[in-house]
């Protein structure tokens, strides 16, 4: 008899089997959305598989499938394929994994449902419905000469000629620039000279402004070469991967402009992924100026309708480019032929709820799967990609030299604060060399950029007089002072705030003093020691997403002299008049219990310092620590990735760490403490207790309290497990599988694979 798999989309969704009635069979395929009995309600379910057999319990106990809401696939065969995939590489619920994938159910199927008598109250919340504007595109016959002449006066011979150098615009659009253009639009079209449309767009942020095409630049040799090393690849159908190895601007960004136009010439799809908070209007921009507006963004931030459009464009095949952010990884772009991670580095494209995948990592898996091309960029690849190349896996495509012919590379040099006091402003962090060069800086009426990775004013409050120090109520953290506004104490891993009190906590003595320096008071400090510079900031607490971009124009049209910030300074902007970079505490980052601190420090510095001297200008970055030996800054400050990431990578074969081992960090935690760490022993024995574990391929570390050992209020241990060969981890991993799905209560374990975060 013919039996469909099917999961439900929720967390712990498990398959299970259900009979396909005789109206449904041949229209049944996997990847569609139906309506199964679960209980006494009916819940939305995706068909996995569908298959001719008989069920292995009482065929008197086996349910239908009540309705088809899907007339075909919303998850296409390729899609599936890898999600499944995906899910059995992480050890994840397959429905907290498809959940990620499916689009939200339209108005138009929950009407047919109910037409067909069912219920659908429990699909209630992720409907969306329809909103259409009108396009204009220019008749193919309307050249120039056979205007009307006379007939058309001012606004509608701007358009005219506007549209004559854009494929397809909407009315909206136009309206942005010429008031009254709707009218306008009406009379060319009356003249049979534009054809109108209808279609649904997205009104999101990053199509807000017109952009206009660009010409593509004659390539540098190195551009050259990558371009047809990936170009080869992608016309030959050989699903080759690649990094593209290339310094701070040496034009990476239209390598894969190159990649995606020879991908759309073959007739095929392509996505491009990118740190979150590098996914900005700008950036956008020059893939719209490139491909015109038929490309989708994909990002945390769009509504449901919004990302529903977006599916749909993509689904149906319209749109074949998708950009977006780690969850774009989901995309259903359609034939995809091209699958590109820039800052492949880059710790946001890990996901660090729910199903715990790695974007990069998957990437390669998907474009492997679909025959697709990868292409990897980064300035500091990491030490996972690093070996990829070496096992010859991945093919290592470099850009050595910055693109603009007149950009080098900006001059590097160390303030060792051990030695080297402060400026004249007497503030500890901003020391004389630094003071000097942003003097220099301001009279050359370039700009400066000051990176802290700390925001807020103070990162700790404490007691002057016992010591104490002023924690989170919920984590084991202390709290940030943040004076915007009335002022107040925050937690930056929960958002817990209180307001700030003069009282130490234990003593209740009087004697809080601020302990520190945020990107809040480090902005008040240099406006302080250079009254007449303009100085903005740029932070999670001053602006995200669009208003970020506002700060960046500000800066890129000349309006701001000293951009103060964290990481959001750091990422992919092309800022041309920053010629000083100043980095003020390169030890923060260094000092993290992760193995992975020295290699993060070191791609944010270098990252950082490439925003210095982009264009004609040269740079400097002046990088303040005390340590300047530490090979983190030290190879960063020569620009000698290679050399850093070798020595790391003999570090790390010493210490039996990725890329030399595999790990697996199995979380447990709960709101009782005593219960907790009991049953994170129990985890351990039952880990140390595998196969694996037993023979010794796997090692078995632990049980411990997390570096963060308490969060939200939750008491957190881990165990860690590592091992040489993946297969070994697996097979001790699947062993606790049972054990997390099991675990009710207020107890949660995660099994967190090839982790990232370590804390
Ligand atoms: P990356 O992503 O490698 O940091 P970008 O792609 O941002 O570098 O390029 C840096 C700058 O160089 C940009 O302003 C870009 O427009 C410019 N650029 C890139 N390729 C060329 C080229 N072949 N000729 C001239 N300018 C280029
Ligand atoms: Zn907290």
């Amino acid at each position: 008899m013919l039996l469909a798999d099917v999961a439900v989309p929720v967390p712990l969704g498990r398959p299970f089997s259900y009979g396909v009635p005789p109206a449904l069979e041949g229209r049944l395929s996997a990847g569609m959305r139906v309506l199964c009995e679960f209980g006494p309600k009916k819940t939305l379910c995706v068909v996995l598989d569908v298959s001719d057999r008989e069920p292995a319990f009482d065929k008197a106990k086996l349910k239908s499938i009540a309705a088809i809401v899907d007339d075909e696939p919303v998850l296409m065969p390729e899609l599936l394929g890898f999600l499944r995939e995906l899910a059995a590489y992480y050890l994840a619920p397959i429905g907290e994994v498809l959940r990620m994938a499916l689009p939200a159910l339209e108005r138009t199927q929950v009407r047919a449902l109910r037409e067909q008598g069912e219920s659908v109250s429990n699909l209630k919340g992720r409907t969306v419905g329809k909103r259409e504007i009108t396009t204009v595109r220019l008749v193919d016959s309307a050249s120039r000469k056979a205007l009307p002449k006379g007939k058309l006066r001012g606004r509608a011979v701007e358009i005219l000629e506007h549209l004559s150098t854009c494929p397809e615009t909407s009315v909206p659009r136009l309206e942005q620039r010429w008031k009254g253009a709707r009218a306008a639009v009406k009379r060319l079209a009356l003249l049979g000279l534009v054809e109108l449309g209808k279609r649904e767009v997205p009104s999101s942020p990053f199509f807000a402004e017109a952009v206009d095409r660009d010409v593509p630049p004659a390539l540098t040799p190195s551009q050259e070469a990558a371009t047809r090393a990936i170009g080869d690849a992608i016309s030959g159908a050989r699903p080759e991967s690649f990094l593209l190895f290339g310094v701070t601007g040496s034009g990476k960004t239209e390598v894969y402009l190159r990649a995606i136009a020879a991908c759309l010439a073959a007739g095929k799809g392509a996505l491009v992924l990118v740190p979150e908070i590098a996914l900005t209007p700008q950036l956008v921009g020059r893939f719209r100026a490139r491909f015109g507006d038929d490309v989708a963004v994909i990002h945390s931030g769009l509504t449901e309708k919004e990302r529903h459009l977006m599916w749909r464009r993509l689904r149906s095949g319209v749109v074949r480019v998708a950009i977006g952010a780690r969850s774009a990884l989901f995309a259903p772009v359609q034939r995809v032929g091209l699958i590109v991670v820039d800052e492949e580095h880059d710790g946001s494209f890990k996901q660090e709820e729910g199903a715990r995948y790695h974007a990069r990592d998957m990437g390669i898996l998907r474009a492997h799967r679909a025959g697709a091309v990868a292409v990897l960029g980064s300035a500091t690849p990491s030490l996972e990609t690093e070996m990829l190349c070496q096992q010859g896996k991945l093919t290592k495509l470099e850009l050595p030299e910055r693109a603009h012919a007149a950009a080098v590379l900006p001059r590097v040099e160390l303030v060792d604060l051990k030695r080297i006091g402060p400026g004249p402003s007497g503030h500890p962090l901003l020391s004389l060399p630094l003071h000097r060069a942003i003097d220099q800086t301001l009279e050359a009426r370039e700009q400066t950029i000051l990176f802290l990775n700390r925001r807020g004013f103070a990162p700790s409050v404490l007691c002057g007089a016992c010591g104490a120090i002023v924690r989170c109520k919920l984590c084991s953290v202390a709290l940030t002072f943040h004076r915007q506004g009335r002022g107040k104490l925050l937690c930056h891993y929960c958002d817990y705030s209180r307001s700030m009190s003069d009282e130490c906590p234990e003593c209740h003595r009087k004697t809080l003093i601020l302990e520190g320096l945020g990107t809040e008071k480090l902005e008040t400090a240099v406006a302080e020691a250079f009254p007449n510079a303009r100085v903005a900031r740029l932070d999670r607490d001053v602006a995200s997403g669009a208003k970020a971009e506002a700060v960046l124009e500000r800066v890129r049209s000349g309006e701001v002299d000293i951009l103060v910030g964290t990481q959001m300074v750091t990422k992919g902007h092309d800022l041309p008049r920053v010629t000083l970079v100043g980095v003020i505490n390169a030890d923060a980052a260094l000092s993290m219990p992760d193995f992975r601190a020295s290699e993060r420090a070191f791609q944010i510095l270098v990252q950082v310092a490439g925003r210095a001297g982009r264009s004609d200008r040269p740079g400097t970055v002046l990088i303040q620590t005390r340590d300047p030996e530490h090979p983190a800054i030290a190879f960063a400050s020569r620009h000698d990735v290679r050399a850093f990431i070798e020595r790391e990578l003999a570090d790390r074969r010493e210490l039996m760490y990725p890329p030399f081992a595999r790990l697996a960090l199995v979380r447990l935690d709960g709101t009782e403490e005593d219960r907790t760490r009991r049953l994170a022993l129990e985890l351990f024995r039952a880990a140390s207790a595998t196969t694996a574990a037993q023979t010794g391929e796997v090692r078995v570390v632990g049980p411990a309290p997390a570096p963060l050992a308490r969060l939200r209020g939750r008491y957190r241990f881990q165990v860690l497990l590592r091992a040489r060969e993946r297969r070994a981890l697996r097979s001790s991993l699947l062993a606790l599988v049972p054990l997390r799905d099991r675990l009710g209560g207020q107890n949660r374990i995660v099994i967190d694979v090839d982790p990232v975060q370590m804390m």
